[in-house]
């Protein structure tokens, strides 16, 4: 839940490990801020709420930061949060969210098509979501449809694989 941290807390030491996530990029709070969007909605869409604690648990991030992200997404308008109903949506953060797994969802149908373990599928489609264009993002929708409709190309593609 969202609380202050108390002043008793042990202060963390310099040596302290860093942060779970600690690929450092440009990117990388879009990368945050995306998934944590995304988190959020797919929460209160399986769950009917988004608990900080589910959300931290989801993400393998620590309360602290998902405190912070809120907070910062909240200054944004993109959510609000209450102490019992946990975290909320506003309609542009929910908008936002649900444009972030569509676009999660064209990439993962792309490639289901080449017959890749979910697993891989999963991961490439984490790595590749935050860093593609809508322009490609559109291509590669066209094309999924394409696929759709030609089970023989696919065929082809997956014999080329093999
Ligand atoms: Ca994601």
């Amino acid at each position: 839940m969202l609380r202050a941290v108390p002043r008793t807390t042990k202060l963390t030491p310099k040596t302290a490990k860093p942060a779970k996530r600690t690929k450092a990029s440009p990117a990388q709070s879009t990368v945050a801020r995306e998934d944590y969007l995304e988190c959020i909605l797919q929460l209160i869409q399986s769950k009917g709420l988004a608990r900080a604690v589910d959300i931290a648990t989801t993400l393998d991030i620590a309360q602290p930061s998902v405190t912070a992200m809120t907070q910062r997404l909240a200054a944004e308008g993109l959510l609000t949060y209450e102490k019992y109903r946990g975290i909320t949506l506003t309609t542009e953060g929910e908008k936002l969210a649900s444009a972030i797994i569509q676009r999660h969802q064209i990439l993962t149908r792309l490639l289901r098509h080449f017959g890749l373990d979910e697993a891989t599928i999963y991961r490439d489609v984490e790595g590749m979501e935050h860093h593609i264009s809508r322009k490609t993002l559109d291509a590669f929708d066209a094309l999924t449809a394409e696929l759709d409709r030609s089970p023989a190309l696919v065929t082809r593609l997956r014999e080329a694989m093999a």
